[in-house]
Formats: structure tokens, C-alpha cells, sequence
């Protein structure tokens, strides 16, 4: 990367259309890249076959010529792209750091016996933990052996800088923090060979020269795992900038089925791409 070189990233997933959160990222990612000399790039995270449709990428990307944020080289389609993260997800297994596994979410649920304690989601107890790759059925998903990976790696690595308000500073990812709050998790789904959103990001904002990753906080959890595996294969970490949601009037986050609040509807209604701007607080 060439010294102050700001490359930066929209990363939508085409499974509906963009809300006024989404044009929030978009121009504060654009404005910065713009502002600082650099470029702006558009990534469809389009692993999801079933739920990514063609015309919500077309309406997104109309969507973002209306708003003036016009990107630079061609859209980046994650979808062509799956043999190759599936290719690198050997060098895992062929260093032993990947297992398949064949619980269900009831299995999970029924195997830890207590809620636990300040995490959010259910951090996988190990049930599957030491099985070999050789052992993979069909239906299998492959997990990360974190604990093993962690041993792998020099804890002084694991850190990122955050420059977005909420949590600006240097990160450092605590090994111990780690496996209790992360756990083993799956890199690729049950069966479909289609690798964990969090993997295919980590390797194309790698494989794209991405500088900075201007995201939702909604994402911010999800930067240590992504630190441990930009560690884990030799990449680099991007600086990173976490910005606020943007909420609606009852405070909730807006999700991308909330049409009511789809930009196409504030579109149709005559706003303009300043309104927009102003809406956001931009
Ligand atoms: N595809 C993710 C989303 O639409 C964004 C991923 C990222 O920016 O790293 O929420």
C-alpha cells in the first residue's frame, strides 16, 4: 500500500433495497475516499444464492448513481468468486485448524446447558471439536479451531485501529476474550461450500487493496474474528471506521425490509440526493 493511499469500500448484499442507513455508509465512505485523494469501490456480497437477487443489485446501484456517488472500476461480485475462498479455506485444513461439524441449532442450544454469561449469541461448545476433515459429510459445516489458531499466532499481532466516534483507539484482541466471546466459528455453511460472510469480506477487502473499512457499528463485534483470520492468512488489516446506525423515529435500527424507509420511496416522493444528505445528517 503506497503511504496516505485511502481505498475504500460500499459492501451491500443485494437481498432488498437500500434503506437511508445504507445511503449513510455510501456517501460517508465515498466522501472520505473523495476528500482524501483516493477511491471508492462497490462490493456486492452476493454469497447468499437464494436471498441476492439481480434486480436489487440494479436498484442499488441506481440508487447510488442518483445519489452522485459514482464508484470506481468495475462492481466487485463476491458470487464469482467462491471457488477461489474455497480454495484458501484448504490451507486451513491442511494445517489442522478446521473441523466438520453436523450440530443444529437445537444440538447447540441443548448442549449448553446455562445461558452464557455476557455474550450475546451462542458461542459453539466444541461437540464437534477434534473431529478429522477426512470425517466431512455432506451436510457438514466446517468450523474454525480457534483455540488452536490462537496458539498459532503472536498475540502481539492481533490489533486494529478504529477511528470511527463510538470506539476510536487501537484494538487489541485479547486470545482469552476471544474464546469466550468468538468460539469456533463456521467459516463454511452446512453443505453449500459457500464461506461465512465475515471470510469472504476478510479476503476481498484484502484482494480489492482496501485501506479503510467504513461500516456500520452493527459490525464492529465482528472485527476481531476478521483480525484473526487477515493473521491467519498472511493479510493485511485495513483501518478501520465503525459509524453510528441510523434509527428511526422510535429509535429502532432501520432494516433493509423496512421499506417504509427504502431510499426509492423518499425518491418517488421527490427528495433529492441533498435532502438525503440532510436527512442523515450529512
Ligand atoms: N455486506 C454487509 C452488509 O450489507 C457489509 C459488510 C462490510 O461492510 O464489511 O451489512
Amino acid at each position: 500500500m503506497t503511504a496516505g493511499a485511502f481505498v475504500t469500500r460500499f459492501a451491500p448484499s443485494p437481498t432488498g433495497p437500500l434503506h437511508l442507513g445504507h445511503a449513510y455508509s455510501a456517501i460517508l465512505a465515498h466522501d472520505m475516499a473523495r476528500a482524501a485523494g483516493g477511491q471508492f469501490l462497490l462490493r456486492m456480497e452476493d454469497t447468499d444464492l437464494e436471498r441476492c437477487k439481480p434486480v436489487y443489485e440494479a436498484a442499488i446501484a441506481d440508487d447510488l448513481a442518483w445519489l452522485g456517488l459514482a464508484w470506481d472500476g468495475p462492481i466487485h461480485h463476491q458470487s464469482s468468486k467462491i471457488p477461489h475462498y474455497n480454495q484458501r479455506l484448504e490451507a486451513l485444513s491442511t494445517k489442522g485448524l478446521l473441523y466438520p461439524c453436523s450440530c443444529t441449532r437445537t444440538d447447540i442450544r441443548a448442549a449448553l446447558a446455562a445461558p452464557q454469561e455476557g455474550v450475546a449469541h451462542a458461542v459453539y461448545p466444541g461437540t464437534c471439536r477434534g473431529r478429522a476433515m477426512a470425517s466431512r459429510l455432506p451436510g457438514d459445516a466446517l468450523r474454525l479451531d480457534l483455540a488452536a489458531a490462537l496458539g498459532d499466532l503472536a498475540p502481539m499481532g492481533l490489533q486494529f485501529a478504529e477511528t470511527g466516534p463510538a470506539h476510536a483507539g487501537t484494538h487489541v484482541v485479547d486470545p482469552d476474550v476471544a474464546r469466550r466471546l468468538i468460539g469456533d466459528v463456521v467459516l463454511s455453511r452446512k453443505g453449500e461450500d459457500i464461506v461465512a460472510y465475515f471470510l469472504a469480506s476478510a479476503f476481498d477487502d484484502a484482494d480489492q487493496g482496501i485501506t479503510h473499512v467504513v461500516r456500520g457499528d452493527d459490525l464492529f463485534d465482528f472485527t476481531p474474528i476478521q483480525v484473526i483470520l487477515q493473521r491467519l492468512f498472511g493479510l493485511p488489516t485495513p483501518i478501520y471506521h465503525h459509524h453510528p446506525l441510523i434509527r428511526d423515529d422510535q429509535g429502532k435500527r432501520l432494516a433493509k425490509r423496512d421499506d417504509a424507509r427504502a431510499l426509492s420511496k423518499y425518491r418517488a416522493e421527490g427528495a433529492s440526493p441533498a435532502d438525503i444528505r440532510r436527512m442523515v445528517g450529512l
